[in-house]
């Protein structure tokens, strides 16, 4: 019998109707054997997440400021729940516990994880699985970096002695105990991880879309839906902005080749998205698979007459970007120049200093920033069986009249990257999406 992992976002267990489809869900499937829930989520757009508020009671409470407002909407969520779905649970217990813990100063990290465990509870009394606290198998070395051998040697336990089990996500504990976190959103990664330890052969990440699309709805209407995306694909789009997954939660599955499907909870029946290792070249469909873009960049040149003759030159400019904590994301180049492309939050505060050093440090002819940078990516593993993609990219830009001050594509030809002016942004996606699809 195969087995799936199935994680639920908080959307997924916002509220008893939302709960009432997981369980139909679930229950459907025999192969759905642990399940990962996160804490609920909103129940509409102007509404308050549970480890949002957990965060607030959290600050109220350590600067010694009244919470009991906090603590009573957290408690009338999950006994709304418990109402909606019939559930004979009393909670008080529960409260108790974390309300004496809050009393003696509880740290950030474990007052956060209480969403995703009481929701866990919930959950297995509601599925009538058992549950398994995530702090005795989701073990990290220290705060928010986990342990993934003792990790796995915990899970791979689990199936041992479980048929089916509720796995909260998000959290897990020190070796003594202590609770941590992963980062917001990290049930998406809770998943994976419990998806290798296993050794799943799927894991399906639901939520409140039927998985991902060719490009942002918001500036495309009813935009392709992808269907199949390879794992690189996914990590070019994704750093990209196209975000439904915790960009870390393929990592764990990337090396077992444990497939993941993006599902919606309140749509069952979509397809979803497939994540693959490889995905397949379909005959006849667009070169490209998504397009996806960013905001916020800068872009550091230096000039210098004969740089590509002087073998210190690029490694004296990187130390200093080390030396200054400022990630390098593309680096155009040519013969006599260098461009570094960085994120403007980078940058902050450093961008004189880091002109001082390069000058003092590499001698160069010219430096000078750029700013108000957004790079847009076709992405697409079907781009490199294609002749004239890069054609159809400048010739729609150039259409649209848009300039495009950079451009990079890797020699395994995944992805182009343009770089435009931010004004030219959402124009620019409409030009490329009209050009492919
Ligand atoms: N509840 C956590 C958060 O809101 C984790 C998650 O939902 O994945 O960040």
């Amino acid at each position: 019998m195969s087995i799936t992992v199935a994680k639920f976002g908080g959307t997924s267990l916002a509220n008893g109707s939302q709960f009432k489809k997981v369980y139909e869900i679930i229950k459907n499937d025999p192969s759905k054997k642990y399940i990962v829930p996160s804490a609920p989520g909103k129940e509409s757009k102007e509404d308050t997440k549970i480890t949002d508020l957990l965060y607030l009671l959290y600050d109220l409470s350590s600067h010694g400021i009244s919470y009991n407002d906090v603590f009573s909407m957290f408690k009338d969520r999950y006994s709304r729940i418990c109402q909606e779905i019939n559930l004979d649970l009393d909670l008080d217990p529960y409260f108790d516990e974390i309300e004496e813990s809050i009393k003696n100063k509880a740290s950030r990290d474990y007052i956060s994880s209480r969403g995703e465990y009481l929701n866990g509870i919930l959950l297995s009394k509601y599925l009538d699985i058992p549950f398994v606290d995530a702090k005795d198998v989701m073990i990290f070395k220290k705060p928010h970096v986990l342990d993934e051998e003792k990790t796995y040697k915990a899970l791979g336990k689990i199936r041992e002695t479980y048929d089916q089990a509720v796995i909260p996500g998000f959290y897990g504990a020190l070796k003594n105990g202590e609770i941590t976190t992963f980062s917001r959103g990290g049930g998406d990664l809770s998943g994976a991880i419990v998806a290798r330890g296993v050794g799943a052969d799927l894991y399906e990440n639901w939520t409140d879309v039927s998985g991902f699309l060719a490009a942002d709805p918001k500036l495309i209407k009813n935009p392709n839906h992808i269907e199949e995306i390879s794992y690189a694909e996914l990590r070019e789009l994704s750093y990209m902005g196209a975000s439904i997954l915790h960009d870390e939660a393929i990592f764990p599955v990337i090396s077992q080749g444990i497939p993941i499907a993006i599902k919606n909870t309140n749509a069952p029946e979509d397809l979803g998205t497939r994540i693959v290792p490889q995905s397949k070249n379909v005959k006849g469909t667009s070169e490209i698979t998504g397009i996806a873009g960013r905001q916020g960049f800068s872009v550091i040149n230096i000039e210098k007459i004969r740089m590509n003759r002087d073998l210190s030159f690029h490694r004296k400019v990187f130390s200093i970007l080390e030396a200054n904590d400022i990630y390098v994301e593309h680096i155009p180049s040519s013969i006599d120049s260098l461009s570094l492309i960085v994120k403007d939050d980078d940058l902050q505060g450093k961008k004189s200093r880091v002109i001082s050093e390069i000058k003092t440090l590499c001698n160069p002819d010219r430096v000078h920033f750029v700013s108000n940078i957004s790079l847009i990516a076709v992405v697409g593993q079907n781009m490199k069986n294609h002749i004239g993609t890069s054609a159809k990219l400048f010739t729609a830009l150039a259409q649209a009249k848009i300039n495009i001050q950079m451009i990079t594509q890797g020699s395994s030809e995944l992805n182009i990257i343009v770089g435009i002016d931010t004004d030219d942004f959402d124009p620019a996606i409409q030009a490329i999406y009209k050009a492919f699809f």
